[in-house]
């Protein structure tokens, strides 16, 4: 299952390796540590300098997707009133899961170019 390598912060090519050192993806704020390389089959996860800019793309496009889940949820839960509270919980969850959405973008990045790859 591709999604659970991805959530599993697992190796495009071997699906055994680590992409990040820490083991919590989701609620970790500090700066993230990659591997250079797969420990397992010694799979490059930055192709070139630069590599991970593109992955600001994929961020943007989850962040959309969360403001999207947590717009619709609160609309269901708290109806048509209460702007400034729906603003305040799309805004609190779109900067709590802003750390998981950068790992996560990286990994999913990891995962296209890695495709590319495999039919070279
Ligand atoms: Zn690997």
């Amino acid at each position: 299952m591709i999604l659970a390598n991805i959530f599993g912060n697992k190796c495009p090519n071997c699906k055994q390796g680590k992409i990040f050192k820490e083991k919590n993806l989701v609620f970790n704020f500090r700066k993230p540590k990659m591997y250079a390389k797969c420990e397992n089959c010694r799979f490059e996860y930055s192709r070139e300098p630069g590599f991970f800019f593109g992955a600001m793309y994929v961020s943007y496009a989850l962040t959309i997707i969360e403001a999207l889940i947590v717009f619709i949820l609160s609309k269901i839960l708290l109806g048509e009133n209460q702007l400034i509270l729906k603003f305040a919980i799309i805004v609190g969850t779109i900067v709590l899961l802003s750390f998981f959405n950068l790992r996560l973008s990286r990994i999913i990045w990891i995962y296209i170019f890695s495709k590319l790859d495999n039919s070279r």
